[in-house]
């Protein structure tokens, strides 16, 4: 259950929250995900960057509730709170380190599936391999292509997996 401030409708939650995803509640304080992410993973590397200016408000909670104001004064300054932390070099810091940890996290499953690509097709190429040599041997010795299944039946019995090949699909002429 979303517990939003008391001076906050759902409606303008939503509003908010439609430019700023970062934007998250719980029991009627708001903080930031994006900055509470980093500060979990430890908070050094922005420490150094931002210095003294550091802000750990939105990582600890930001609320109006204690305001002995009427409600849409509470939601203006809640708002005005907000874009300041937006514009916070806190804030900036902790997105560019996370937008850096998602690429590298990107190039590292590209680089992943890069090795499992090269795995797999490496079993497949072996084979492919091969049934070619094969054909080149029924062509070269003058065998005839259609004894070629025979051969890779051979093959199969000595230990071959054809299973994994790339059957080539070659137009020879049968004698
Ligand atoms: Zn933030």
């Amino acid at each position: 259950m979303l517990h939003l401030p008391n001076s906050v409708s759902l409606a303008s939650w939503k509003a908010w929250n439609k430019s700023r995803e970062w934007l998250v509640a719980d029991s009627g304080n708001i903080y930031c995900s994006v900055c509470c992410e980093i500060y979990k993973t430890g908070f050094s590397s922005v420490k150094t960057t931002v210095g003294a200016k550091i802000k750990l408000n939105f990582i600890k909670g930001v609320t109006t509730d204690h305001m002995q104001k009427c409600q849409s004064v509470q939601r203006k300054q809640l708002l005005k709170k907000i874009n300041k932390h937006a514009g916070s070099q806190t804030h900036k810091v902790c997105v560019q380190i996370k937008q850096q940890a998602m690429r590298n996290e990107l190039e590292e499953a590209l680089q992943q599936a890069q090795t499992v690509w090269d795995e797999a097709n490496l079993e497949k190429l072996g084979a492919t391999c091969k049934v070619f040599r094969s054909a080149y041997m029924c062509a070269e010795e003058e065998i005839a292509f259609v004894k070629h299944s025979a051969i890779m039946e051979l093959h199969e019995l000595n230990g071959c997996t054809k299973a994994s090949c790339c059957i080539p699909t070659i137009h020879v002429q049968t004698y």
